[in-house]
């Protein structure tokens, strides 16, 4: 049996232009071990060997896309969440160099620092994140090559910008390939994996993420993608292409109707509550997540991320009633 071809059926190759495949794992073995990623091919007076932009999927399907398309010199990481972070140790036994940004990209060669980073460690033990990482299959990278979001890339004759998208994650960036009209948003929060198909949408379950910045990022990104490209990719969701800008109010709608739950809900509490304890109440709701659904440790995870989602939102709550007297 022909197993490199059993592995690439598992995977969506799309062809952007001037040699740049948009790579997405169908099937995968957990919910948060993949990101789909880019890999720039070799083109003349570009570059003679391959690079990958944030293309986290499983070990044997990175092993089957080297084996296809060649040795890659480069891997480009755009922030440490474990869905980004699982797999990149075997892009570095292959031979490539791992970029990541500042501060997250110790989180990778770290899972200690993983576990601080993010803020688990006000809440849990660090045995919840290693049962994550072990579902994950996540490794640590041995050496990483740092950049601090807003550099400007070379590899050969490639340019890549980074852009700072920190509402998600302190160092989340998104990537500007400016010679191929190419914008790549990882993790901000278009996640419609094809039109019309609903994702949750930006994610901001930790206690760096910010809505506001959030909000920032979206325009911010919306005027590059506007002036700059004519393809628009992300980690979890289909290609997008000019004129459609139909994804940055799928992303502000889904902040903007969370924030509605939370002032509705927030309505039936009583004022006399400390904010931590409405956060709790508002967590045992199930309001976003169906926790009640969910078993073992991940139960864990996914309150830890709604009751952030949940903060951020209360605390947009109460600035707008304090504005408002
Ligand atoms: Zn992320």
């Amino acid at each position: 049996m022909d197993t490199n071809k059993e592995f690439l059926d598992n995977l969506q190759i799309s062809q952007l232009p001037d040699n740049v495949l948009l790579i997405h794992q169908i099937k995968t073995s957990s919910q948060f071990s993949c990101s789909d990623g880019l890999l720039i091919l070799p083109k003349e007076n570009r570059n003679k060997v391959a690079i990958a932009i944030d293309l986290n999927i499983e070990p044997e399907y990175i092993q089957a896309i080297c084996n296809t398309y060649g040795p890659v010199s480069d891997f480009v990481n755009t922030h440490a969440h474990m869905d980004h972070a699982a797999h990149v140790y075997v892009w570095e036994q292959l031979g490539a160099t791992i970029h990541a940004p500042n501060p997250e990209a110790r989180y990778l060669t770290d899972l200690y620092q993983f576990y601080k980073g993010y803020g688990w460690d006000e809440k849990h033990d660090f045995s919840l994140i290693q049962q994550f990482a072990e579902l994950n299959r996540f490794k640590a990278c041995k050496n990483i090559k740092t950049f601090d979001p807003g550099d400007t890339l070379i590899f050969e004759n490639i340019i890549l910008e980074t852009i700072p998208f920190s509402g998600h994650s302190k160092s989340h960036v998104g990537f500007l390939l400016p010679a191929e009209k190419i914008l790549h948003l990882s993790c901000l929060g278009f996640d419609q994996p094809s039109p019309g198909i609903d994702g949750f949408g930006p994610w901001y379950g930790f206690k760096e993420s910010s809505i506001d910045q959030y909000l920032k990022d979206i325009d911010h990104a919306e005027s590059i993608y506007r002036e700059k490209t004519d393809i628009l990719t992300s980690a979890h969701a289909h290609i997008v292409r000019e004129p459609d800008t139909d994804i940055f109010d799928y992303m502000r709608q889904k902040i903007h109707t969370r924030q509605q739950i939370i002032d509705q809900t927030l309505r039936t509490l009583s004022p006399q509550l400390e904010i931590e304890d409405r956060v709790s109440k508002l967590l045992e709701m199930d309001l976003f997540f169906p926790k009640h659904r969910i078993k073992g440790f991940l139960k864990d995870i996914y309150a830890f991320w709604e009751s952030w989602i949940i903060m951020h939102h209360v605390e947009k709550s109460e600035n707008k009633s304090r504005g408002s007297v």
